[in-house]
């Protein structure tokens, strides 16, 4: 792994998995190259591309969580927003770098993003309640709730819902995205739940993955046409860190609050985004209604290339950031940009029969710096 530096609000990270057996046993070629020490990938004979971060085919998991969402999770126990999405063709990895499958027989290092961030939140939170203990400070509250939606064909169905049957589901589906008067966004009729434990928590995932799984059966599409977003929202209150800590001990009472203590309430939502496939119409060979979906799928990922690449442009982040093209922008509206942090893992695939939809994932990655 080699990392570039740079300040913008978007990081850009580049994953190639490696090769699958099936491409082995075809004979298939490998068309990506490392280049060594830089975070630089060449396809095919000159096709150089510059990113953040790349991670080549024998990259483990941890590399990327540690590398990718570790310092963004600390930035949400601040307050600061943040958004980790995986882009790429279908069978580039998205999936299994998030870890939005949810896969019972993985073992802790496959673990994806996901269900790290989730133990490193966890134990965040027991780190920050012990150490407000042993300092005989106010102990600081925490409260949790998970969301898990699906974007379809720019319609938004809800992974917590358990209504089996999905017609019955896409009635009762009045969910509303909203934005409040200080620019937040927020949404209406989602099932929200609050979650004390990361095993809760976990347990949240795997019945949403599930959901997906036998959503996309029944409506008879492949859940890789869909964006599945995993969101975690964390409000926390604390006492103040702001002001004069030096007086402090001081002004002690006897139940280890002090006459100074003001409390703070900080929130903050992490969006865990799985996108949906990015593969081109012409080579799936869609007609009408497959056709119809891809154009929509395109049109999220279209938008969110165009908000991407404004927020990467310093004339154009304060002018105008085109979020209400799609649901997915819209959605992310508050996560993306500003104050809130963004990472996107561009995935590839490395073998040279996927060298044209690498290329444009390249590109696509590319715009984003
Ligand atoms: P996507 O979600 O982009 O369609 P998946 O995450 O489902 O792709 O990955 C396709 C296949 O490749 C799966 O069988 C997955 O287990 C495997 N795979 C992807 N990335 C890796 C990796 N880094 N190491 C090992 N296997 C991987
Ligand atoms: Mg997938």
């Amino acid at each position: 792994m080699t990392t570039g530096q740079d300040e913008s609000s978007v990081r850009v990270a580049l994953r190639i998995r490696p090769q699958l057996a099936r491409e082995k046993i075809e004979g298939c070629h490998i068309c990506t190259f490392v280049t060594p020490v830089e975070p630089q990938v060449i396809l095919g004979k000159d096709k150089a591309f510059t990113y953040d971060y790349v991670f080549d085919m024998d990259s483990q998991q941890d590399a990327i969580y540690a590398n990718c969402t570790e310092k963004l999770i600390e930035g949400c126990f601040e307050g600061y927003n943040a958004t980790i999405f995986a882009y790429g063709q279908t069978g580039s990895g998205k999936t299994y770098t998030m870890g939005t499958g949810f896969d019972v027989n993985i073992t802790d290092e496959e673990k994806g993003i996901i269900p790290r961030a989730v133990t490193h939140l966890f134990k965040g939170i027991e780190e920050r309640k012990q150490t407000a203990i042993e300092q005989g400070r106010p102990v600081p509250e925490f409260k949790i709730n998970a969301q898990f939606l699906e974007l379809y064909n720019e319609e938004v169905l809800d992974l917590f819902d358990s209504t089996r049957d999905m017609e019955a589901r896409k009635q009762k589906s009045h969910i509303r995205i909203h934005e409040d008067a200080n620019g937040g966004i927020y949404t209406v009729g989602v099932t929200t739940r609050t979650v004390a434990s990361e095993a809760e928590m976990l347990q949240c995932l795997k019945l949403g993955a599930l959901c997906r799984t036998t959503a996309s059966t029944q409506m008879n599409v492949q859940s890789s046409r869909s964006h599945a977003i995993f969101t975690i929202h964390l409000c926390q209150v604390r006492v103040c860190t702001t002001d004069n800590q030096g007086d402090e001990t001081d002004n002690r009472l006897a139940n280890g609050s002090s006459e100074m203590d003001e409390f703070e309430t900080l929130t903050a939502k992490f969006h865990f985004v799985d996108l949906a496939g990015s593969e081109r119409l012409k080579r799936t060979g869609a007609t009408g209604d497959r056709a119809k979906e891809g154009i929509s799928i395109n049109c999220g990922l279209l938008a969110l290339g165009n908000v991407i690449s404004a927020l990467g442009d310093r004339s154009k982040r304060t002018s105008h950031v085109p979020y209400r093209d799609s649901k997915l922008t819209r959605l992310l509206q508050d996560s993306l940009g500003g104050n809130s942090q963004t990472v996107m893992i561009a995935c590839i695939s490395p073998s040279d029969r996927d060298f044209m939809e690498t290329l444009s994932t390249l590109k696509y990655a590319n715009r984003a710096r």
